[in-house]
C-alpha cells in the first residue's frame, strides 16, 4: 500500500488508480514544495529508489495535459510522472539483445557519422547549457511523444512506454513511431 503525503484527497484518489497495478512500487510519494524553487529546468519528479520514496513537484498541476491530438486522449502531468518513473525499471529489465534493438529504431549513437543526420538534446538553462552525449536520427525527430524523450535512449524508452499505456499513441508519429509502438507492444 503507497502512503501520501501532502497531497489533496482528490490527488490521493487520482493516484491510487495509477498505481493499482503497480503494488508495492513506491512506499510513499510526497508533494515537495522545495523542488519547486530554483529549479534551473524543471524537475517533476524524483525518486529514491532504495527507500522507494517518490518526491513531486507541485508544478505538475500548473503543466498542461499531454493531448493526442487523433484521439483527443490526454494524461495528467501528474500521472505521467508516475509512471515515467515506474518505465524506467521496466527499462532495466531489458537484455541486450533488446537494448540494441531499441537504440537501433531511433538511431541512437554517442559517436555519429555525420552531423547532418543526427541531432542531440541541448537544454538551455539559464547561461549553462546540459547537453546530451546521445545522438539520435533526424528522421527519429517526429517519433519523439515529448521534447525530453530526446534526452537518450533510456528516457526516450520511458517516455514512449508511458505514452503507449495510456494509450496516447498519435504522439509517436511517423513510420518510426509505428515501429517504437510496435516494440513496446511485443514487451509486454
Ligand atoms: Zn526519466
Amino acid at each position: 500500500m503507497t502512503s501520501f503525503q501532502n497531497f489533496t484527497e482528490d490527488q490521493e484518489k487520482v493516484m491510487a488508480k495509477v498505481l493499482k497495478p503497480f503494488k508495492g512500487f513506491f512506499d510513499l510519494v510526497i508533494l515537495d514544495p522545495t523542488l519547486a524553487s530554483g529549479d534551473k529546468y524543471k524537475v517533476f519528479g524524483k525518486f529514491n529508489k532504495k527507500k522507494k520514496h517518490l518526491k513531486i513537484n507541485p508544478h505538475v498541476f500548473a503543466s498542461p495535459d499531454f493531448v493526442d491530438e487523433t484521439n483527443g486522449r490526454r494524461m495528467t502531468m501528474l500521472e505521467y510522472v508516475l509512471l515515467h518513473e515506474i518505465a524506467h525499471e521496466i527499462y532495466k529489465t531489458m537484455d541486450g539483445e533488446e537494448l540494441a534493438k531499441w537504440n537501433e529504431l531511433s538511431g541512437w549513437t554517442m559517436k555519429p557519422p555525420n552531423e547532418t543526420n543526427y541531432s542531440n538534446l541541448i537544454i538551455p538553462d539559464d547561461g549553462v547549457e546540459k547537453i546530451s552525449d546521445w545522438y539520435f536520427l533526424n528522421v527519429a525527430e517526429p517519433s519523439f511523444p515529448r521534447w525530453y524523450a530526446k534526452f537518450s535512449p533510456e528516457e526516450q524508452f520511458c517516455d514512449c512506454w508511458t505514452f503507449v499505456y495510456k494509450d496516447l499513441l498519435g504522439r509517436m508519429k511517423g513510420n518510426i513511431g509505428a515501429r517504437i509502438i510496435n516494440f513496446i507492444n511485443e514487451l509486454g
